[in-house]
């Protein structure tokens, strides 16, 4: 069967953002641009009043106080993708992407054995759009995925988007759980009928046989910075401006702190960013596939290792200086995908990162998009989809600078399989698609 054929085929989605809007991984910034917007947020008022009490705190709290404190954070409460947001990601630029990795994921499921059943867990999924045109590839191959029963949990934090990734899946208002102890706060049912979970937290997400995607996850998670300066190390932290009251300022820490046990011995930047909530995701996530096998798949923008001051905000598809009006943008860091590599502890075999140009071709993108572009005449259709696709593609744009890192269990690398399956009647040699062709029977 020609699965890029198969999926999807018969939907060709509405249009989505018109092109081109600004996504997140272009830019550098260290917060050095000049000031667009003085406003003193509320979460400015928070934060001055936090660091008069406790002094200047780090980096890593600061991205996590003004991304997700949970009544100011800047996710919680507004949807901030898209063109009338903050910025853009690849789901809501193509319908292509959601289908490649839908995919993938059958892809891996195939290989792994076709087990009887799988959790698909998303972190951090945004409107739900990735996980739209994934279920749309699942229900287009459903002679393939019949027998196996598929439900779907997702790990997010704010509020007002579990809303929108209710309304995507299930097409209605999904009510909050009542019992406040349970670790599931929403549950539904998906349009084709597969069960759809919410938790805040991944340890939450029960650990049975999974496949999971992170895409733009990890690059929100908080970040410590740290400066080489004549003393060692030195970690940057966020102060009260004395010059200029309700104006936060960037200081150097007096002397060690305890984050600096992140540092590579061997270090060679002067400036290193480090992000230990990325490690325990990571390692969460090695655990739970080397016990119960499935696969993680992780996009974003990000470096190995070699980047330094990469942290930088976004509101309105433009740069925003970081502790300018916090709480009204976006704030991110490059991923260092040689530290999510080396949290994984070998308890994974870890594939790449590849940038995204090569992940999508190994997928097939350009087959893809030929049969969707046969498939209308529509001028304007075409044309997003082409847009689309350059966007994606362009290593001017994402194709370049958005990586993709799969983990998975070391026996898939083997041609081993370590799930029980009956089904299963050989064990599978091929390669993890993406990180070479799309090569399936
Ligand atoms: N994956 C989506 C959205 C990326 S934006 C896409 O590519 O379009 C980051 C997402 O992570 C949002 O859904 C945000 O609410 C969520 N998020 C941020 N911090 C989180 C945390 N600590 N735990 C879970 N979700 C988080």
């Amino acid at each position: 069967m020609n699965f890029l054929a198969a999926a999807g085929v018969r939907r060709l989605c509405a249009m989505r953002a018109v092109l081109p809007c600004l996504w997140r991984g272009k830019y550098f910034s260290s917060g050095n641009e000049p000031a667009e917007n003085n406003t003193v947020t509320p979460m400015l008022r928070h934060l001055i009043y936090k660091i008069k009490s406790t002094g200047p705190i780090t980096v890593a709290e600061y991205m996590k106080e003004v991304l997700t404190n949970p009544a100011k954070g800047y996710y919680m409460n507004r949807d901030m993708l898209g063109e009338e947001g903050d910025f853009i990601t690849s789901p809501e630029i193509s319908q292509m992407f959601g289908e490649l990795l839908g995919i993938w994921f059958i892809s891996e499921w195939i290989a792994a054995g076709k087990n009887a059943a799988f959790q698909l867990v998303e972190l951090g999924p945004g409107k739900g759009t990735l996980l739209g045109d994934i279920l749309r590839v699942f229900s287009q191959l459903g002679s393939l995925l019949k027998n196996c029963d598929i439900s779907l949990h997702l790990v997010e934090v704010s509020q007002k988007l579990s809303e929108i990734q209710a309304l995507t899946l299930t097409e209605e208002k999904v009510p909050l759980e009542r019992n406040a102890e349970s670790p599931v706060y929403m549950k539904g049912v998906t349009k084709s009928g597969i069960p759809v979970s919410w938790y805040r937290d991944l340890q939450d997400v029960p650990k049975e046989y999974s496949f999971y995607l992170a895409h733009e996850f990890f690059d929100v998670l908080p970040v410590h910075k740290f400066q080489k300066t004549p003393h060692g190390w030195r970690e940057v932290l966020v102060d009260i401006d004395p010059q200029v009251s309700d104006k936060l300022r960037f200081v150097l820490a007096p002397c060690a702190t305890p984050a600096e046990a992140f540092i590579q011995n061997d270090e060679t930047r002067d400036h290193v960013e480090v992000c230990p909530e990325a490690g325990v995701v990571i390692q969460e996530l090695s655990q739970r596939i080397s016990l119960t096998g499935g696969a993680a798949l992780i996009a974003d923008y990000g470096h190995d290792g070699t980047k330094t001051d990469t942290f930088r905000g976004f509101c309105g598809h433009r740069l925003h200086d970081v502790l300018t009006a916090p709480g009204t943008a976006d704030l991110t860091a490059d991923v260092d995908f040689s530290y999510l590599r080396r949290m994984s502890q070998g308890k994974v075999a870890s594939l790449g990162p590849v940038e995204q140009q090569t992940f999508l071709r190994n997928m097939g993108i350009d087959v893809r998009l030929k049969i969707l572009l046969d498939k209308t005449d529509d001028p304007s259709l075409r044309q997003q989809l082409l847009q689309g696709y350059n966007m994606l593609m362009n290593p001017m744009k994402m194709g370049e600078r958005f990586n993709f890192l799969a983990l998975v269990p070391h026996q898939r690398l083997h041609g081993r399989n370590h799930q029980t399956n009956a089904r299963q009647s050989k064990p599978s040699l091929s390669p993890v698609a993406g990180f070479g062709e799309l090569a399936w029977q």
